[in-house]
């Protein structure tokens, strides 16, 4: 596999890769729902190392908490990658930043001690092809 890139959403941030994807995770701990804002993160693990921000690196911007360092795009907000000081070696990028992600899926959940109830069976809930008309929110 060659090199792999990604981006945030408003493209000031561009990054690229070597390394192979050591393992993509779905993290279910409530740190990572409040760094992500969402129900729960999934993350591609790549060696730190090989990790080179390509274009818009002064606009990157950090916040560290006790538990890791999050990267995020200070235009746009997209959260690009975390480190964690206990896992030195790696960075976790944000899954929804790579570019070509049909081939790459999660091997593993984490931390579901914590998971959200619902996540389980999130194919039983009512689904759409796309969005839902106005009146319907
Ligand atoms: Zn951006
Ligand atoms: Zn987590």
């Amino acid at each position: 596999m060659g090199s792999q890139r990604g981006s945030c959403l408003c493209g000031e941030i561009k990054y690229q890769f070597k390394s192979k994807i050591l393992n993509v995770v779905n993290c279910h701990c409530n740190f990572c729902r409040s760094h992500s804002g969402a129900a729960f993160s999934t993350y591609a693990v790549v060696l730190y190392k090989s990790l080179e921000i390509t274009h818009g690196k002064e606009k990157l911007s950090s916040f560290e908490s006790e538990e890791a360092k999050k990267h995020f795009c200070s235009l746009c907000g997209t959260p690009i990658f975390n480190l964690n000081k206990k896992y030195p070696r790696v960075c976790m990028i944000y899954f929804g930043t790579l570019e070509n992600t049909q081939n790459i899926k999660p091997m593993l959940n984490v931390w579901c001690e914590s998971q959200l109830a619902w996540v389980e069976s999130v194919s039983s809930i009512k689904s759409t092809d796309q969005g839902i008309e106005g009146k319907n929110v």
